[in-house]
């Protein structure tokens, strides 16, 4: 290992959307990366990003909801990049429905990919981060945390997230380690797409009507949410532990 190692941080996630966009702004901000998602080859785009800029990254493959497989894929980043320094909770999926319409596999999916795969990539990562004395995680929730229509299972799951990420403050806080939540407005990905195909709208129509009704009239950019984590994630946020951080481009009503 050289004398200044640059940290390795893990992003769940990366191949699209603000899993991407982060992936590239933390190795901006001179982090190793282990950009996982559920096919290590669809990360690929992601890691020349990376890699054509001068940084440092990886591609890994793992279902972050299958403990076998967060546990392989954390190990090979070990192995390959050194011990996981920052974990970004990145990786989601929506299957939007009304209550009475959402079955329970819209149920489980959800629950399943973000609560339990926050569980199980953190507990898999702080081992090394206790060894180490330092550690930042930093987890994707939603202003849908505050209740969102057709969303119950995602609703649940964001808010879960939040009171996930305070107890992980609360119990790594001693080995230097922080726990944070990031909790995006609307972003422009492919998620918000298929929120607005399910809404039966074009996305530019979509776009256009949440600009109108945000304070600062504009959506929101993967790279608004990647700006955010990116604080979050460096030495100097030491001392901001256990909060939530919303990113919508006001407050909240
Ligand atoms: P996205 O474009 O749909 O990207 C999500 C990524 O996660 C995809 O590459 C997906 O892979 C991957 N993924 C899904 N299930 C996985 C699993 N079990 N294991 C590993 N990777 C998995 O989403 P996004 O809009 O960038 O959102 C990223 C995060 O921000 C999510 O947690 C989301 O809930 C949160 N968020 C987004 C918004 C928004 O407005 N976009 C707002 C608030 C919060 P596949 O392509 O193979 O499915």
């Amino acid at each position: 290992m050289p004398d200044n190692p640059r940290r390795v941080a893990i992003v769940t996630g990366a191949a699209r959307g603000i899993g991407a966009a982060t992936a590239c702004r933390l190795a901006r901000d001179g982090m190793a990366i282990a950009a996982l998602d559920l096919k290590a080859g669809a990360c690929e785009a992601t890691v020349a990003a990376i890699t054509v800029a001068g940084g440092q990254a990886i591609a890994v493959g793992a279902d972050v909801s299958q403990a076998d497989q967060v546990a392989a894929a954390v190990g090979a980043v070990a192995a390959d990049l050194g011990p996981p320094a920052v974990l970004v909770n990145n990786a989601g999926v929506i299957r939007d429905n009304l209550l009475f319409k959402m079955s329970d596999d819209d149920w489980d999916t959800v629950v399943s990919v973000h609560l339990r795969g926050a569980f199980l990539m953190s507990r898999a990562a702080q081992k090394y981060m206790v060894d180490q004395r330092y550690g930042r995680i930093i987890t994707l929730s939603s202003s849908s945390a505050l209740g969102s229509r057709g969303q119950a299972n995602y609703s649940a799951a964001k808010a879960g997230l939040q009171g996930f990420t305070k107890t992980l403050a609360i119990e790594l806080g001693p080995f230097g380690i922080t726990a944070n939540a990031v909790a995006p407005g609307f972003i422009a990905t492919d998620m918000t797409a298929a929120t607005a195909a399910r809404l039966t709208m074009s996305f530019d129509d979509f776009q256009a009507s949440v600009a109108a009704q945000t304070p600062v009239r504009r959506i929101g950019q993967v790279a608004d949410v990647a700006h955010a984590v990116s604080f979050l994630a460096s030495e100097g946020a030491g001392f901001v532990s256990g909060q939530v951080l919303y990113v919508t481009g006001g407050p909240l009503s």
